[in-house]
């Protein structure tokens, strides 16, 4: 699970005065190339001026306005994150006291332009790199024998290093693997959620009196997909997993045929080690480069 960034060579790197905003792009890209970017993705440059020189990078996982603007404050003329600025669609650039989303776009655009700030996202190639955040959620559940799981580059699959020890009520003997509410205490506790949705736990039945019996461990082999990725659970299914841990899971999906479950962590949960990935990727690079992680980059959605 090792990433294969390979770090500019030494020399070079100590022979960089002055960095552009193009020679951190070209540093993200060599641990994750823009060409593997899907087709319906913006990753690259959207705003200001590849050939800049630039000083201080701010890292995030969005490009939000809030982030635009506390990279104004903390004099950053580069903002480097996972999402596009500028995703499905740009029409207008309107920043005056519009109430909309695109109001917020455009306020993004021009407050980065009016303060000479260039902006790079690497959305899909970051997810699809080896060591990118697929790999990163397959480490965080211990996952061993990982290989790609869908053809188009997205996902991974893998077998579950950790092993249950619940047994079934109905006195079976724990299996080799977890059953599906030990899984998902599993998962809770490995990327720190209080609570995650998800489809009817493996081992689980309802009887017509509301009581709910639990089967000894089945799953051994988990598929994850950083972002919205309910679309690889055929290709979950296909590579044997039982489960898939992914985000943004609609209602539809959570209707999964026995034997196998989806898991929803939240979009934001399954990819917020994007910050520190990149943070590691231009430190590799530019020792001596001024870096800061966000601090108002927030998930956007509220539970109550
Ligand atoms: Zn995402």
């Amino acid at each position: 699970m090792e990433g294969t960034s390979g770090a500019m060579p030494k020399e070079k790197a100590k022979t960089v005065n002055m960095v552009r905003a193009i020679d951190i792009a070209r540093a993200v890209e060599m641990f994750a190339p823009l060409s593997a970017q899907a087709e319906w993705d913006n990753s690259g440059f959207s705003v200001g001026d590849p050939q800049a020189a630039v000083h201080k990078v701010l890292i995030a996982l969005n490009c939000t306005l809030d982030v635009v603007e506390e990279a104004v404050e903390l004099n950053c003329d580069m903002i480097l994150t996972h999402h596009p600025l500028i995703f499905g669609g740009c029409r207008s650039v309107l920043y005056n006291n519009v109430c909309s989303s695109e109001s917020l776009q455009g306020r993004s655009i021009a407050t980065a332009i009016k303060n000479n700030i260039t902006i790079y996202s690497s959305h899909t190639p970051l997810d699809k790199a080896r060591g990118g955040l697929n790999d990163l959620m397959a480490k965080r559940l211990n996952l061993q024998n990982c290989k790609v799981l869908s053809p188009d580059g997205f996902g991974v699959v893998g077998t579950l290093k950790t092993v249950g020890t619940l047994k079934g009520n109905s006195g079976e003997k724990a299996g080799k693997g977890m059953n599906g509410e030990e899984f998902i205490k599993f998962v809770k506790k490995q990327f720190g959620l209080k609570y995650l949705r998800c489809s009817k736990p493996i081992g689980y039945s309802i009887a017509t009196d509301g009581r709910i019996a639990a089967a000894a461990g089945k799953i051994t082999k988990v598929a994850v997909s950083s972002g919205s990725g309910q679309g690889s659970a055929k290709d979950a299914i296909a590579a044997g997993a039982q489960v898939l841990v992914t985000a943004d899971v609609s209602h539809h999906n959570f209707y999964q045929p026995e034997g196998f479950m989806i898991l929803d962590i939240g979009h934001y949960e399954s990819e917020w080690e994007a910050v520190a990935l990149l943070e590691s990727i231009v430190k590799k690079n530019f020792s001596k480069f001024a870096v800061s992680l966000s601090k108002r980059d927030k998930s956007p959605i509220y539970h109550f």
